[in-house]
């Protein structure tokens, strides 16, 4: 049987990429293997967000250069945000590649197909591809240009799709097996103005909480300056719908806020967190940092370490600012704070982060909490509580895909620890 194998880098909306080409494959009558040295077909899916993923995309590609020449018939296909409307250069620079898609550019990937013969089987993919927890993107793009990112460079403009076309990938998702799924969009908040009637990410929580054999919801990511009371409300009222929220606060000085184009103050930014917590008892809140933005003085960077110890976050992603061509801040600023001072800065939060996340956990030892299991073997497990940490337990045979309590009896910053005690339907 021909074979394809991908590797992916970047965010979820990438992940969710992949498992589309790898469900498209599939209908081709492709089998999936784990390395590319077995492959008929070899997909790179890239990231560019920082220079740090460009780099890992390029070795990836150079590393495969004498696999292709040892096998010519070998397919290589590149995706992802390094591929821009313009493709001449990366031709230039890896002229090894079979074809250059865009992200999501799936009109080309099919005609790619369809002129070497390949045609759909009407065989579904087997259950087993489908996975306990599926990312579903509800919403395309971005429209935002903060000043530091790539992203709608990469991407393109806001592009919603209908709620019936996210609701019927749903149930085809539950029929197979999944029990949650994570509605994905670079700015979520933002669903929906591009439709007709305008709906709401709302409307789409509200049609999938009543999908039965669906036990869990999430959604990422979420814009400060967009993320509504009539969401929160219903993060509150909606059963399945997990407390937890992706809420990217990026800095807490206003005058970087500023120049990264947040459009919304540390204030305002307090205001909307003591309003969810008022709202959702409970909720966990993740957000993402970036440190050495042009001209952060110390004083600017102690801003963000007072909102982080005030705020106290769950999970708190942190990066060095990365300049990338074509961005506002990387044609107008000088990327003037030196790496080591970035890592400097980058140590403090991350030192930070952690006694705060192992003081949070340390307040589940004891508890019971439920757990939706998405991975299991020889009676040990692991799944995430609905405020998405992490847990693994033992003596809890054949659940995957239950809802099950585990008693808590060890705590970490990263996860928890514990034994289950029943399992619900
Ligand atoms: N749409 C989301 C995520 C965008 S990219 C949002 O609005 O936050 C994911 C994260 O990468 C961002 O939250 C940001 O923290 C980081 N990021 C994006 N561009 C970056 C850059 N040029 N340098 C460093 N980090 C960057
Ligand atoms: Fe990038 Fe800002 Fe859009 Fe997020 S909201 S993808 S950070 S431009």
């Amino acid at each position: 049987m021909p074979s394809y194998h991908i590797w992916t880098i970047g965010c979820q909306m990438n992940k969710a990429d992949s498992s589309h080409i790898a469900s498209y494959f599939n209908q081709l009558g492709y089998i999936p293997v784990r390395s590319a040295d077995e492959a008929d077909i070899v997909v790179v899916n890239s990231c560019v967000v920082r220079h740090s993923a460009e780099n890992k995309t390029a070795n990836k590609l150079v590393n495969l250069r004498p696999l292709k020449k040892l096998r010519p018939n070998l397919t290589l296909l590149l995706t992802g945000c390094l591929v821009d409307s313009n493709i001449d250069d990366l031709q230039r620079k890896f002229p090894y590649v079979d074809l250059f898609l865009q992200p999501q550019q799936w009109d080309k990937l099919e005609q790619w197909a369809e002129s070497r013969g390949l045609s759909k089987h009407d065989s579904q993919p087997s259950p087993a591809h489908t996975p306990i927890s599926a990312f579903v993107p509800i919403i395309q793009g971005c429209n935002n240009f903060c000043s530091y990112c790539i992203v709608p460079f990469r991407r393109g403009r806001e592009n919603s799709r209908t709620i019936e076309e996210v609701v019927c990938e749903v149930e085809k998702l539950v029929d197979e097996g999944c029990r949650e799924v994570t509605l994905l969009g670079q700015n979520v908040d933002s669903y929906g103005h591009d439709l007709p009637d305008s709906p709401h990410l709302a409307d789409i929580l509200t049609e999938l909480n009543g999908i039965k054999e669906l036990k869990r919801i999430r959604f990422l990511t979420n814009h400060p300056k967009d993320m509504s009371h009539k969401l929160i409300q219903s993060i509150a009222h909606l059963n399945k719908v997990c407390e937890h929220i992706t809420l990217p606060v990026q800095a807490g000085d206003d005058e970087i806020l500023q120049a990264m184009g947040r459009n919304y103050t540390a204030e305002q930014f307090r205001r909307l967190v003591e309003q969810a917590r008022s709202v959702i008892p409970g909720v966990a809140l993740s957000t993402d940092i970036i440190v050495g933005f042009p001209g952060e003085t110390e004083d600017q960077f102690q801003r963000t370490v007072d909102l982080l110890r005030e705020i106290r976050f769950n999970t708190v992603h942190v990066a060095p600012y990365s300049p990338r061509t074509g961005t506002i801040a990387s044609e107008r600023f000088k990327d003037n704070v030196p790496m080591a001072e970035k890592k400097r800065r980058r140590e403090i939060i991350e030192e930070l982060q952690e006694s705060i996340a192992t003081e949070i956990n340390a307040q589940s030892l004891g508890t019971t909490v439920e757990v939706l299991v998405d991975g299991q073997k020889k009676g040990k497990g692991q799944g995430r509580t609905r405020t998405d940490t992490l847990v693994f337990f033992s003596d809890a045979p054949n659940c995957l895909g239950q809802l099950v309590l585990i008693n808590i009896e060890k705590t970490s910053p990263w996860a928890l620890q514990g034994n289950a005690l029943d399992s619900k339907a």
